[in-house]
């Protein structure tokens, strides 16, 4: 395992400023334009109207009923991505605590809710603190369930305390701490990246965590603490700082959080909760210098979305940061998620022994990471190496 260290490896050059979820690009993708929510937005920030229009068109073609043959690839993506958006119900989140508090250790609850959460599928789970600055500021995302109608409510019949429902809403988050969870991703689905079959992977493992994260977060609100459930259908969190503050791995050049048995691979999911958790500590897995040396997802990515330069300061943090507009667009033209930079990174490699051997000599040996990115290159490839739709999908229907 890589270096347990007091303080995780991304460098704080200023105050940590939150990020606005009404800033992401997949809010901005669904603002229509004309709407009211979109002349506010854009009121705010003319310069993103044109590119943001953009993005609006390309949501407005997913959202569009299709041929037969894309209908047969929606009805995938429907398959996945779908029915979990029940999920983001408040109450499923969040929800009521129970009235009866149950006070339990914190390393034996730790223990407890990792092993519950392990049960559950989760293929990592770390604990750690939540830092505030993690939280987004406002509500950006709108209601999964329905997209149409004017920025409404998400739901009836709130539970108490419940805030932040509509775009634009402030929120606030009294948690202090972060359980996170890692699903690993099957790799050679992702590898038919541009392919209907990688997205339906991708739903496939953001449905089945987003039920762990609001079970987890119910077994916790069973025992009389708040817990909530932090899923592709309702983030109130970034949960990519999260996962690096409770040390399950680091954040790569490639703006996703690389683990030390499952590389760039895993989907993730948290809970946040009062209730008082023994907490894990950051690791070191010698990424920032393996990044550095590395730039295979920068080379590979299509779009040039990823930098192949050095960090720079973003909100307070200095960290590589990805052109996500570049990488959304490139989505809209495939009409499908991406996913190569996930897939090349020499970390996400099934854990078997001899890479796992790999993983633990990148993390402890520096002089060595040189050889092992030219021995990657050597085996792998240097080039992205799509793979060909599963048989099951590639049977004509007539
Ligand atoms: S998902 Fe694709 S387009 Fe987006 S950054 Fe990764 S490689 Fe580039
Ligand atoms: S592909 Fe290389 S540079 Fe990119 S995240 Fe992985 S290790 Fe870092």
């Amino acid at each position: 395992m890589g270096r347990r260290v007091d303080q995780p490896t991304y460098e704080i050059v200023g105050p940590l400023t939150r990020f606005d979820e009404r800033d992401s690009v997949f809010a901005r993708e669904r603002l229509r334009p004309g709407s009211p929510l979109e002349r506010a937005y854009h009121a705010l920030h003319p310069e993103l109207k044109e590119i943001d229009r953009r993005l609006a068109r390309f949501i407005e073609t997913v959202d569009e009923p299709g041929e037969r043959g894309e209908q047969l690839n929606t009805a995938l993506y429907q398959c996945s991505f779908g029915p979990v958006a029940g999920l983001a119900l408040p109450d499923i989140v969040d929800g009521p605590v129970a009235e009866r508090r149950v006070h339990v250790p914190p390393d034996l609850a730790a223990r407890r809710i990792k092993a519950i959460a392990r049960h559950l599928d989760a293929d990592e789970v770390r604990i750690g603190p939540l830092n505030p600055a993690w939280v987004y500021s406002h509500r950006g995302t709108p209601p999964f369930f329905d997209y149409y109608r004017p920025n409404p409510p998400h739901f009836a019949g709130l539970p108490d305390g419940y805030s932040g429902l509509r775009w634009g809403d402030p929120i606030e988050l009294p948690h202090t701490t972060a359980i996170s969870m890692a699903f690993a991703q099957d790799r050679r689905l992702l590898r038919t990246s541009g392919t209907p079959f990688s997205d339906f992977e991708v739903g496939r493992v953001y449905a089945h965590s987003a039920l762990v994260a609001t079970q987890v977060a119910a077994y916790i609100r069973a025992l009389g603490w708040s817990a909530r459930a932090h899923h592709m259908r309702h983030y109130d969190v970034l949960v990519v700082p999260v996962a690096v503050d409770a040390g399950l791995g680091e954040l790569g050049r490639c703006g996703y959080l690389i683990n030390q048995r499952l590389g760039a691979n895993p989907r993730l999911v948290c809970v946040t909760t009062d209730m008082p958790l023994a907490l894990d500590k950051p690791v070191d897995l010698g990424l920032q210098d393996f990044c550095r040396k590395c730039l295979k997802c920068a080379t590979t990515c299509p779009v040039q979305a990823i930098p192949r330069g050095e960090p720079v300061v973003v909100r307070g943090v200095r960290k590589w940061k990805i052109d996500e507009v570049k990488c959304l667009l490139y989505w809209g033209h495939l009409g499908t998620a991406c996913a190569i930079c996930q897939t090349v990174c020499p970390w996400s490699k099934p854990p078997t022994l001899p890479h796992r051997l790999v993983a633990e000599i990148a993390a402890h040996i520096p002089a060595a990471r040189r050889f092992l990115i030219w021995a990657d290159d050597v085996v792998y490839g240097r080039e992205f190496r799509p793979a060909p739709p599963p048989r099951w999908g590639s049977e004509t229907i007539e």
